[in-house]
This record gives C-alpha cells, sequence and structure tokens, in this order.
C-alpha cells in the first residue's frame, strides 16, 4: 500500500544507474589529523549553528562546498549546514530563521543585520530517491517513516512532486549529492569529516569524480554537467582535473540542457562567469570540447574571450570577485554584447540615421536576437540598456550633461565600461581621464575641468577636424581601434542645448596634461564600484 502511494507521488522513476540499489557508501570518520583542516578557516557563526542542533539532539555538520574548500585550504565563501531535523525543527531553534524555497525547503538562519549580516543555509538530509526510489523507499522500515514524514512535503499546492524535499538518513544525502569533494560532512566541534564517497582521497588526488553512475547523474539533473565545468575551472589552479569516466559523457549530455528551464540555465551560467573563474571557465568548456551549445549568451561569450575588449571584461570580473568587489550580471553581459550594439549602430549611423534613435533601436534588435530568453528580467535589460546608452554621453562634456551624467545611479557602471572601451583604444584614454577626474572633484574643480574640455574643443575646431567619422556601409565588424560610433556623435539630449563636442581622430588628440596630478586612469586607483547592484 504504502509502495503504491509512493509509487504514485513520484511517478515514472528517471532511468536507474544500473537498475538496482545505488551503492551509499561506507561511512568513514576521518579524524583532524588526517584530513587538517584548519579550524580557523570556519566560520564562527555555522559552527555555533551546528553546535546548537547538536545540543538539541539533533545530528548536524558542515556540509557540501565548504568542506571541500576547507580541505583545500581554501576560505570558503559560504557555509551550508546539513542535518537530521525538519525545517520546522530548524526554524524553533533559532530566533531568527526562516524557511524558504518551495523546490527544496531549506532554512536561512541569520545573524546579524544590514549589510554585515550573515546567512547560514541549514537543509535537512534528503533521500535519495532517483532511479528505483519507489522499491528502496519500501524495503526500508526506517527510511520509509522518514520519507513519509517528509512526503507531507513532497507535493506542492499544485500537486506536483517535491521530491526534493523528502528527507532521509546522512547516507542517502551524500549518495544525492554530484562529487565525491562536495559531499563531506564536517562537524567543528569533533572535527571529524564524515566521508562515504572517498571524497578526501579525491581531494588529495585532485580529481573531480561524479558519485555514482556519470551519465545517468547527468541525466538526473543536467544542471551537474554546468557544475562539472565549474568546479574544473575554480579547481583547476590547484591542479584539479574531472576524472575520466566522470568527463567522458559530459559532451553527449550536453543536449539534455535543453530540458532545464531557462532561469536555472541563466543563473549557471552567471556562475561560470561572475563566481571569479572566468577565464578558467572558458578554457575548460574549450578544453571539454563544450565550447559551443551550453547557453546562446554564453556562445557568445565564448567566441569573443579572445577580443581585446570582451577579454578585458572577463579579467576585469575575475580580479573583482577575488578581491571582493560586487560584480553585476548586467555589466558583464553588456560588454559581451557591445560589439552587436556597436555594429548596429554603426549601420544606421551610415545610413545617416540621428544617433540617439539609431543607438535605442541597435539596442532593441540585439535585445530581439541575443536574449529573447531572459526577457523576463527587465531590471537586467533596462540596466544593460542604460550602460550603453550612457556611452556616447561621455563623449558630450559641456553645459549641464556630465554633472546630470554623474548624479545617475548607474553612473558607475557607465564609466567602469568606458574605462574598459579606452583599456582597449576603442575610446581616448584622456577622456576616461577626465571623467575619473570628474566624478571624484569638488564643484570648483569641476568648474576647472569642464573649461578644460571646452578648450581642447575648441583647439580641435580649430584644427577643423571632421565630427563625424563615417564608415562605409557594410564595413566589417569594427575592430576596437577603429572608430565606435560615438566618437564625435552629435548627441542631443531632451532639455538640455544641443552641443557637439566632437572628437578629432586618436592620433591627431593630444593626452591631456593633468592639473593636480589626481586620479590614476588605471580604473584600479579608483576602485570602481562596477555596477553596484
Ligand atoms: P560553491 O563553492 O560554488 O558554492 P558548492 O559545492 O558549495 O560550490 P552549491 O551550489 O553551493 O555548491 O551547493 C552546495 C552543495 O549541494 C554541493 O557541494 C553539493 O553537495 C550539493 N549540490 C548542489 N547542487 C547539486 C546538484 N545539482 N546535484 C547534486 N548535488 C548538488
Ligand atoms: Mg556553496
Amino acid at each position: 500500500m504504502i509502495k503504491k502511494f509512493i509509487d504514485k507521488l513520484l511517478g515514472k522513476s528517471t532511468p536507474g544507474t544500473s537498475g538496482g540499489k545505488p551503492h551509499f557508501g561506507k561511512r568513514e570518520e576521518v579524524p583532524a589529523s588526517v584530513h587538517g583542516i584548519n579550524p580557523e578557516l570556519v566560520d564562527r557563526r555555522a559552527a555555533e549553528v551546528v553546535a546548537t542542533l547538536k545540543q538539541a539532539g539533533f545530528e548536524a555538520y558542515i556540509v557540501g562546498g565548504a568542506v571541500r574548500d576547507l580541505l583545500l585550504g581554501l576560505r570558503p565563501k559560504d557555509f551550508d549546514v546539513a542535518t537530521n531535523a525538519t525545517p520546522e525543527q530548524v526554524k524553533g531553534l533559532f530566533r531568527r530563521a526562516f524557511i524558504i524555497g518551495k523546490r527544496f525547503r531549506i532554512v536561512h538562519v541569520v545573524h546579524g543585520r544590514g549589510r554585515e549580516h550573515e546567512v547560514i543555509e541549514v537543509s535537512t538530509f534528503r533521500a535519495y530517491l532517483d532511479n528505483s526510489a519507489a522499491g528502496q523507499v519500501s524495503g526500508n522500515e526506517k527510511t520509509s517513516k522518514a520519507q513519509l514524514a517528509g512526503m507531507q512535503h513532497a507535493v506542492d499546492a499544485s500537486g506536483r512532486v517535491l521530491r526534493d524535499n523528502v528527507w532521509g538518513p546522512q547516507d542517502e544525502d551524500a549518495t544525492r549529492r554530484d562529487f565525491t569533494v562536495n559531499a563531506m560532512y564536517y562537524d567543528p566541534v569533533s572535527q571529524i569529516v564524515v566521508d562515504y564517497h572517498k571524497g578526501i582521497q579525491d581531494a588529495k588526488k585532485k580529481t573531480l569524480r561524479m558519485i555514482g553512475d556519470p551519465a545517468t547523474r547527468y541525466r538526473e539533473d543536467p544542471v551537474r554537467i554546468i557544475r562539472a565545468v565549474r568546479f574544473a575551472a575554480k579547481l583547476s589552479p590547484l591542479g584539479f582535473t574531472i576524472d575520466a569516466k566522470s568527463a567522458a559523457p559530459l559532451v553527449q549530455s550536453q543536449a539534455l540542457l535543453a530540458e532545464v528551464p531557462q532561469s536555472r540555465m541563466f543563473d549557471e551560467m552567471l556562475k561560470l562567469l561572475q563566481t571569479g573563474h572566468a577565464i578558467a571557465t572558458i578554457e575548460q568548456l574549450k578544453k571539454l570540447g563544450m565550447a559551443k551549445g551550453i547557453y546562446p549568451l554564453l556562445d557568445v561569450a565564448v567566441e569573443r574571450a579572445d577580443t581585446p575588449f570582451v577579454k578585458a571584461a572577463l579579467v576585469d570580473t575575475d580580479r573583482r570577485v577575488n578581491e571582493g568587489k560586487p560584480v553585476a550580471p548586467s555589466f558583464l553581459l553588456a560588454c559581451v554584447l557591445w560589439e552587436d550594439v556597436r555594429n548596429g549602430w554603426q549601420e544606421r549611423l551610415n545610413q545617416r540615421q540621428h544617433p540617439l534613435p539609431a543607438l535605442q533601436e541597435a539596442i532593441d534588435e540585439v535585445f530581439d536576437k541575443r536574449i529573447g530568453d531572459v526577457s523576463g528580467r527587465g531590471k537586467l535589460a533596462a540596466d544593460m540598456r542604460e550602460i550603453w546608452v550612457m556611452q556616447p554621453r561621455f563623449e558630450k562634456r559641456v553645459g549641464n550633461t556630465p554633472f546630470g551624467m554623474v548624479m545617475q545611479p548607474r553612473f558607475r557602471a557607465g564609466f567602469d565600461f568606458m574605462r574598459l572601451r579606452a583599456d582597449v583604444g576603442e575610446v581616448e584614454e584622456a577622456l576616461a581621464e577626465w571623467w575619473q577626474d570628474f566624478q571624484a572633484a569638488d564643484d570648483e574643480r569641476r568648474d576647472d575641468l569642464m573649461d578644460q574640455a571646452r578648450e581642447e574643443q575648441k583647439a580641435r575646431q580649430k584644427a577643423q577636424q571632421p565630427v563625424v567619422k563615417r564608415v562605409p556601409r557594410n564595413a566589417p565588424a569594427a575592430a576596437p581601434r577603429a572608430a565606435a560610433p560615438a566618437e564625435g556623435a552629435d548627441y542631443p539630449e531632451e532639455g538640455m542645448e544641443f552641443a557637439t563636442e566632437g572628437s578629432a581622430p586618436k592620433k591627431r588628440r593630444r593626452r591631456r596634461r593633468k592639473p593636480g596630478g589626481g586620479a590614476g586612469g588605471g580604473g584600479e586607483g579608483a576602485a570602481p564600484a562596477t555596477a553596484g547592484e
């Protein structure tokens, strides 16, 4: 009866690893003298959460990526806790704890407030329900009780099965994790690591090994394919590689990604590019033969990874993440797609369209063509548009424009974008330096800078430089040094006088002397708060 009920709940189960009971692994308790984890790298809050749960009589451990990183001597970026307490039980033990998630119910235990607050994610051990799950459930008295308790939460309001909320014992929880090095449990009280799948050994061998049959595990959840790439990239500097059996089905399994909801794919793509290992990720994708086909926007990023601008953006993103600075998806995607915007804009300028509508149209076209699949992300698209639309405005240093620009909430993102363009020679270095000065300056200095800009303009007009550079229609994709449409484009703005700063071709424009010798132009000195989202 129970089996029937569960069968019904589960629907048709996914194909089995080998048709039989999966191997849950032998529990090994590894002492500190062997694993060598430095307790100082363990987050105090996470250790407290574990201690509280243990005092209340539950099993509790730090788990997953944090244990992996601790073992490797890295400071984990976040700490997850796993326990046999249910979310309700966990919630009852902490003053500020919130049950979140529908598909995967977990508890956020919150410490501190405001920007300083810290969240420890506590999840209940999950049962291994894939493959011939129903059979195992009914075959194990103890497990089925626990699982039936979980079953109360296994169906959402619409009757959709939420299999991920079926509780189970720790060995099953370990088996449903992805890589052996991600499946260890650390008890900060006893300092013991619990390892069911030889994670310690694999960490020593610097191997990323999928638990169970790799092809089956990729089928169960194709996102694991992307995770394989991400961990391979993250750990490649330490000498890690994906074990041959785990790597072998990757390319073939790639097609399964089509089943994954777009929003999850988008998030995974961002994790590849924005967790500080973008360059390494692209290397891995190429090495593993997956440079194409994971996700359309990722394809574009990989294709352009060697162009100076996108390369600079990726390197800069990695640097920022590794310095603990925030990064914004809108910024990176604006960089990746800039080539399309520029080309579309130039085409329209060549057809003698007015610069502003030409730019807007070019942007619309890029959105239609490239990111239809993230159309739900209104803010992201709006932020990208703003970054792009700001670019020609940087050329316009007259009237009130610069004063208005620096007041814009997205100014910093727009400026950082322009800074990168300057780094690859797409706009004048002097222009980037001017803005660097201007945004940091007091009123008096800003007036000086405006005077200076005016003088430069006069000098240019005297030299009778052409205002707009025309590029032949259907010109090949502009190389970074080629004139960006922005340069010298007339750029009228509502409520402001029509003004043209104009800009001379690069070689004619002399580098501006920097009175006061202020901000360095490298972008570094200013610690740009890119896009601060
Ligand atoms: P990171 O350092 O990037 O956070 P992580 O290993 O902590 O890496 P998370 O996405 O935070 O990765 O997931 C935490 C843990 O949950 C993983 O270590 C793994 O044990 C498990 N896990 C997460 N996603 C999956 C998945 N798709 N399949 C199996 N196990 C998963
Ligand atoms: Mg994590």
